[in-house]
């Protein structure tokens, strides 16, 4: 049995001990199939596509002062957005896809039909994949992505991602090294605002935020 991380990396990263995967990987792995029941449930409210909206405004000449506002001839707006509406399809299909596997090879009974609670039932397997093969080799680049289409697809109603700098999450072999992203959101957007890392699965929320920076900036200086 070897003890280097099975996922492609440019020099040998050493597995946890027992495990096929090294801290970044495993804790990577943790922090994805955490997140994706709620990217999935945050998509939801992204799933109606912006309005195309088409206008005529002063014809062959530029715009000038006091011209009239250009007149829409036409506002279409699909009820759903396509890309939206497959990436969820996506999660749920991988989330299910993988605990079925797992509940299969271990023998396991299925969670119930909820999203939020398959995400929780496979992080508890966490473990078990990251020891077995194929689930340590294949699992883990699945669960990256989903989760990186969908903050990428998040991000931009408004919200900006502010580097915040290195995680200093301390992980079996050392700091995390990720870096840490804080998520602004519009100002007429109800959801909090969160300091998460693209790595691990660290993830402080804003009631958390004074404590977390004091802490951050003490341990910078
Ligand atoms: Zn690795
Ligand atoms: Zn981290």
């Amino acid at each position: 049995m070897t003890d280097i991380c099975v996922q492609p990396h440019k020099d040998d990263h050493p597995a946890l001990p027992a495990l096929r995967l090294c801290a970044g990987c495993y804790y990577g792995l943790r922090g994805h199939i955490k997140a994706l029941p709620r990217l999935h449930a945050d998509l939801g409210g992204h799933l109606s596509a912006p309005a195309v909206v088409t206008t005529v405004s002063n014809g062959p000449r530029a715009a000038q002062d006091g011209d009239r506002d250009p007149l829409v001839i036409a506002e279409t707006r699909s009820p759903i957005n396509p890309a939206v509406a497959e990436l969820r399809d996506q999660i749920r299909h991988d989330l299910v896809w993988w605990t079925v596997y797992v509940a299969d090879q271990r023998g396991f009974k299925l969670p119930d039909n909820d999203l939020r609670q398959i995400g929780v039932w496979l992080w508890r397997q966490i473990d078990w994949i990251a020891a077995s093969l194929p689930a340590a080799e294949e699992c883990p680049p699945v669960m990256k992505a989903l989760a990186g289409r969908a903050r990428a697809i998040l991000q931009p109603s408004g919200a900006k991602r502010i580097k915040i700098g290195p995680c200093r999450e301390v992980l079996e072999d050392g700091p995390c090294g990720g870096t840490l992203y804080a998520t602004c959101r519009a100002e007429d957007d109800p959801r909090p605002s969160a300091i998460y890392c693209g790595e691990c699965d660290f993830e402080a929320g804003p009631e958390s935020w004074r404590r977390f920076g004091r802490d951050y900036l003490k341990e910078a200086g």
